[in-house]
């Protein structure tokens, strides 16, 4: 059995399989776009590689730097789209890759935080 068979699915594969639930605003054959469920900040959407190989940012820029440039420049343009940015300017955002349970890592499945508007007090992302 393969690593990849072992490996159980994370939370964002199984809204790639429509396993659960997500309100998806953007999706390639590698990445997939969905609102945060619990946002930190008036706008707040996750941008995740399909592949959940790569745990967290440091692991993809290694392995698929293309893949984190493509993460990027989906971010900036979901960031460009009125119908997601409510009042904020567009093209203007927070892109925030959490990297370790210190620093409240909760998923291992690498994904851009993209926010816009105050984040909630205390918050990082
Ligand atoms: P943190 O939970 O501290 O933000 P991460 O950087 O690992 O840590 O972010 C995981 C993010 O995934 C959280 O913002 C969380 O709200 C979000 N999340 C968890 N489950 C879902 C889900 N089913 N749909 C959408 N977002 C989710």
């Amino acid at each position: 059995m393969s690593h990849e068979q072992e490996t159980e699915p994370s939370i964002f594969t199984r809204i790639v399989r429509r396993e659960i639930p997500a309100t998806i605003v953007y999706e390639s054959e590698t990445v997939i776009a969905f609102h945060d469920i619990a946002p930190k900040a008036p706008v707040h959407l996750l941008v995740v590689p399909k592949t959940q190989q790569y745990a967290n940012v440091v692991e993809l820029a290694a392995g698929d730097p293309g893949l984190l440039a493509d993460v990027v420049a989906v971010g900036r343009s979901l960031a460009e789209d009125p119908s997601l940015m409510k009042e904020f300017p567009l093209g203007q955002f927070r892109l925030i890759f959490n990297t370790g349970e210190a620093v409240g890592q909760t998923v291992f499945h690498v994904h851009a935080h993209v926010m816009a508007g105050n984040l909630q007090e205390g918050s990082l992302a």
